[in-house]
């Protein structure tokens, strides 16, 4: 294992030392290929995550594919405005001369993804590191085993390992490649072995995104509008099967609508899954026994008051909703990862946000009500990776925003062009003429060299 790392690693550290991927169309020819090989084994993609926790090809579509289709797309239409040399001002101290920022590919990037959206989470990091012109390889995770197996598959069957690879393995074998010198670390799971992540980093001062998770609330005002609130949620809480990074981890409502919702959120559970979540195709299962079996001990009984069947030969978990909870719950110790809601009740908004406030900042954080004043309180009090008002998960889906977390919930942030943003370092560089230079910098220092300095620098 050891020396296979080391081989390959070599091998990628040569094709970057080449300057082959420094060639802007080199990296476009890569990035089609990426989308043609994808598309060309959909068949084996969707199968593979069907069988890993029967998700339907639309959800493996509309969750992965095809948001690694639009990245690709956007990459190869942008990439050549991306990838420009930048010309900037040179400011008093550097006249004459021109200032030039250029962006550069960092070399080899490791990029560690996680099981619950495994192709979007481990390609799509990958399609920015390539767009930037970096080599890859990528760790899936060995829980959505056949993912892991498809991908490698594909990938390796079409691409050059000294460009982009796939290594399949846990944790012994992501150990064994993490004490390899890599230029650049992208990992997305929890924030316990982000620790991990970051100090193997420390080790060679690689630099690191962390795309963690946490507990993510949604908070739901009294002016809320219910019924679209509560479709919305259940959607976003339940697709997955609840094993969303940024699903809303527990509701915070107000305890003069909480009734009501409860009752929306039970409507929409059947409209969306039917009356019996088991047969609905877009209800995926539990992803393996020992999640299946945490979560079960996440439920106090005497708090369910809606779902709570389960089967465990089959990892079926219904959608699930907890009343009555208290920060104090074994439901509220750790992120649940599963479509298990609870619900906690507030009087005051500033409580609820005093409870956010004292608490891991989260991943994503959802509002909903149409006060401008209790829109800009939250937005304005609370530090959270990024979120919603008046819906969930959709701020992941517009390219244009960073998407990452802050504090527990990560570091760094990718998506569009702030993924090539990423895995490039700014080189900053100031071209001078050779006709003048500013005497006044030398010694021996004069009163009034030291005027003219204050001068310039103000
Ligand atoms: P995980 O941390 O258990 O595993 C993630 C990856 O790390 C896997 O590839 C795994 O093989 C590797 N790994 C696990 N233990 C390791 C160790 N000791 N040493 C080295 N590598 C190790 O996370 P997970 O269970 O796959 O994912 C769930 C977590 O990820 C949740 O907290 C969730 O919120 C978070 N998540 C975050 C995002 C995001 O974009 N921020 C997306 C998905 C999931």
């Amino acid at each position: 294992m050891e020396n296979s790392y080391q081989e390959l690693l070599q091998k990628q550290a040569l094709v970057f030392a080449s300057n082959q991927t420094k060639n802007v169309e080199f990296r476009i020819v890569q990035l089609k290929k990426l989308m043609l090989v994808l598309k060309d084994n959909e068949n084996l993609l969707n199968e593979a995550l069907y069988k890993d926790f029967k998700k339907s090809a639309f959800d493996t579509y509309s969750t992965e594919l095809g948001i690694i289709y639009s990245e690709i797309k956007l990459a190869i239409r942008k990439l050549k405005t991306w990838s420009k040399t930048k010309k900037v001002g040179s400011g008093l101290s550097n006249l004459p001369g021109t200032s030039i920022i250029i962006p550069e590919p960092y070399g080899n990037v490791l990029v560690i993804g996680a099981w619950n959206y495994p192709y979007q989470l481990s390609i799509l990091p990958a399609v920015s590191a390539l767009a930037a012109g970096n080599t890859v390889i990528i760790k899936p995770s060995e829980l959505s085993l056949n993912a892991s197996h498809a991908m490698a598959h594909i990938i390796n069957t079409h691409f050059d390992s000294a460009l982009l690879h796939v290594v399949e393995g846990g944790v012994e074998e992501t150990t064994e490649l993490l004490k390899h010198p890599f230029d650049y670390l992208f990992y997305t799971g929890s924030p316990l072995v982000g620790k991990i992540i970051m100090r193997a980093a420390s080790e060679n001062l690689t630099p690191v995104v962390l795309e963690l998770g946490g507990k993510s609330p949604a908070i739901i005002e009294a002016d809320a509008k219910l019924k679209m609130a509560a479709k919305r949620i259940v959607w976003g809480k339940f697709l997955n099967g609840g094993q969303t990074c940024i699903a809303p981890d527990y509701l915070l409502v107000h305890e003069s609508v909480k009734e009501k919702l409860v009752e929306e959120i039970r409507k929409q559970i059947v409209e969306i899954h039917g009356t019996n979540p088991a047969s609905s195709e877009a209800f995926v299962r539990i992803i393996n026994p020992r999640h299946f079996k945490r979560l079960i001990k996440l439920i106090d009984i005497t708090k369910i008051v809606i779902g709570g069947d389960n089967h465990e030969e089959d990892l079926y978990l219904a959608p699930t909703v907890l009343d009555n909870v208290s920060y104090e719950d074994a439901v509220m110790q750790e992120e649940i990862f599963g479509p298990i809601l609870p619900i906690i009740t507030y009087q005051s908004i500033d409580w609820a946000i005093e409870q956010i406030k004292k608490r891991p900042k989260p991943l994503a954080l959802y509002l909903f009500s149409n006060s401008k004043k209790i829109q800009q309180k939250v937005l304005s009090e609370v530090s959270f990776g990024g979120g919603a008002i008046n819906d969930v998960l959709m701020h992941i889906a517009n390219d244009k925003m960073p998407f990452g977390g802050v504090g527990n919930s990560g570091m760094g942030h990718y998506h569009g062009k702030f993924g090539f943003d990423t895995f490039s370092h700014l080189k900053s560089v100031i071209k001078k003429t050779n006709w003048f230079e500013p005497w006044f910098k030398y010694p021996p220092y004069t009163n009034d060299k030291f005027k003219i300095i204050q001068k310039i620098l103000g």
